[in-house]
C-alpha cells in the first residue's frame, strides 16, 4: 500500500500536521523494546505492529509499548498481548499478511545467520509488500546482500534504508558531513564505547560482537549457549574489546563516493556489567583540504547517550526521511551516508 502523507502541510497559513505514519517494530528484544519507548513519545510515528520469535501484536489503532514489553518480559513473546496479540512461528510472514496498515517497518533482528536480514527481505518483495524498511545492520556482507537485492526492491515499490543505527548509522553520517572540508580522504576511524548493565538485555548484539573476536565466526557465535556467552565475559570481567571489525561503514561510505573501504576503520570497548561507557563514542575524519593541510575533524557522542538512544533515534529519523522518498515514488536500496536521517517530532 502507499503511504499517507506525512510530516506537515500548510493550509490557510497555519502549519496542519498530517496522520502519523503507521510502524510497526520486527524484533522485541533490547533495541525492539527501546524503540517502542522511543515511538511513545512521538507524535509524528505510531506503533501499530511488533513482533518476536514466537509471535505478534497488531493494532491499526496503536499498540502501547510499555505494555507490549511488560507482556513480552513476563511471557516471552508480544505474541501473548490480550487484545491484539497472536502467538506463531512464522511472526514476521504472518504479521505482514495481516497488517495491511502498516507504513514502515524498524527491522530490530539478530542478523544471525549473516544471511538472516536478506532473507527477510526477501519475504517482504514475495508478499508484495509496499513500504519503507530500516535496518540496524552491522556487517559489510550481511549490507552486501542487501544491495544485491536493490533492483528486486526498486521493483517491488520497498524503499529500503540500510545501516539506520549508531555504527553504521549517526556515525557514518557524521563522517559523509565531515569529508566535505576536505579534497581527499585519508582516513575516517571509528571507536566506540558500549556500556550496557547485562548482556542479557542485548543478546544479539553480544553474540554478533564476539563473532568478530579472535577464534570466532558468525556461526561459532550463533551456537553458543547462554551460559557459554556468560562464560567467556567472566573471563574478561563483562568486557569485549574489538578492533578492526568488519563493519559496513566502510562500504557504505565508499558508495557514497567518500572514500575507498579500506580507508575506514571500526573498533570499540564493549562493557557488559556497567550501564557507563568505557570510552566516548567518537569518529575521527582525517583528510587534506584543497589548501594542502591535513587536518582531523572529530565528532563525539555524549557520554550519557545510550546504544539504544544513538540506535533508535537514527532509525526513526531515517524511516521518516525514507516515507518522504516513498511517497515521491523513489524506491529501492539507501544507506545511511546517502540520506539525511529527518527529526522525528
Ligand atoms: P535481542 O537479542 O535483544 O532481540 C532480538 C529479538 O528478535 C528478540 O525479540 C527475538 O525474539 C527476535 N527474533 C529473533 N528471531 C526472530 C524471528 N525469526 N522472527 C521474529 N523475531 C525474531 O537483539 P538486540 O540486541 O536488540 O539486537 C538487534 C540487532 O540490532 C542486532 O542485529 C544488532 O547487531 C543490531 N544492533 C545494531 C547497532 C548499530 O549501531 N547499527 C547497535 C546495536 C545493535
Amino acid at each position: 500500500m502507499d503511504l499517507q502523507p506525512i510530516g506537515q502541510s500548510v493550509v490557510h497559513g497555519r502549519i496542519q500536521p498530517s496522520a502519523p505514519i503507521a510502524v510497526g517494530i520486527l524484533g522485541f528484544g533490547g533495541l525492539g523494546q527501546a524503540a517502542a519507548q522511543v515511538l511513545a513519545t512521538k507524535g509524528e510515528m505510531r506503533l501499530v505492529a511488533a513482533a518476536d520469535k514466537q509471535g505478534y501484536a497488531y493494532n491499526p489503532a496503536g499498540l502501547e509499548g510499555i505494555t507490549c514489553a511488560a507482556v513480552y518480559q513476563r511471557q516471552g513473546s508480544v505474541g501473548y498481548l490480550d487484545p491484539g496479540g497472536t502467538l506463531s512461528q512464522e511472526s514476521i510472514g504472518d504479521l505482514i499478511a495481516e497488517a495491511t496498515q502498516v507504513q514502515g517497518y524498524f527491522l530490530a533482528l539478530p542478523n544471525l545467520p549473516n544471511s538472516f536480514m536478506a532473507a527477510v527481505v526477501d519475504q517482504f518483495i514475495a508478499a508484495g509488500w509496499r513500504g519503507v524498511l530500516v535496518d540496524a545492520l552491522k556487517r559489510t556482507s550481511a549490507m552486501e546482500q542487501i544491495w544485491a537485492r536493490r533492483e528486486a526492491l526498486q521493483a517491488a515499490g520497498i524503499t529500503y534504508l540500510t545501516g539506520c543505527g549508531a555504527t553504521p548509522g549517526l556515525l557514518t553520517a557524521a563522517a559523509v558531513v565531515a569529508a566535505q572540508s576536505y579534497a581527499d580522504i585519508h582516513s575516517i576511524k571509528i571507536t566506540f564505547g558500549v556500556g550496557i548493565a547485562n548482556w542479557e538485555a542485548y543478546r544479539a548484539t553480544i553474540r554478533e560482537d564476539i563473532a568478530h573476536l579472535p577464534g570466532y565466526d558468525v556461526d561459532t557465535a550463533r551456537a553458543m549457549t547462554d551460559a557459554e556467552v556468560a562464560a567467556l565475559l567472566d573471563l574478561t570481567q563483562g568486557v569485549l574489546t574489538l578492533e578492526d571489525m568488519e563493519h559496513a561503514d566502510d562500504f557504505m561510505l565508499e558508495l557514497a563516493g567518500i572514500c575507498d573501504r579500506d580507508r575506514v576503520t571500526v573498533g570499540g570497548v564493549v562493557d557488559t556489567r556497567n550501564p557507563k561507557k568505557p570510552l566516548s563514542t567518537n569518529v575521527q575524519v582525517t583528510g587534506r583540504t584543497f589548501e594542502g593541510k591535513i587536518s582531523t575533524h572529530t565528532f563525539t557522542l555524549g557520554d550519557e547517550t545510550s546504544m539504544a538512544a544513538n540506535v533508535c533515534g537514527p532509525a526513526f529519523g531515517y524511516l521518516k526521511a525514507g516515507a518522504k522518498l516513498h511517497q515521491r515514488g523513489l524506491y529501492g536500496f539507501y544507506t545511511a551516508a546517502d540520506v539525511m536521517p529527518q527529526f522525528v517530532r
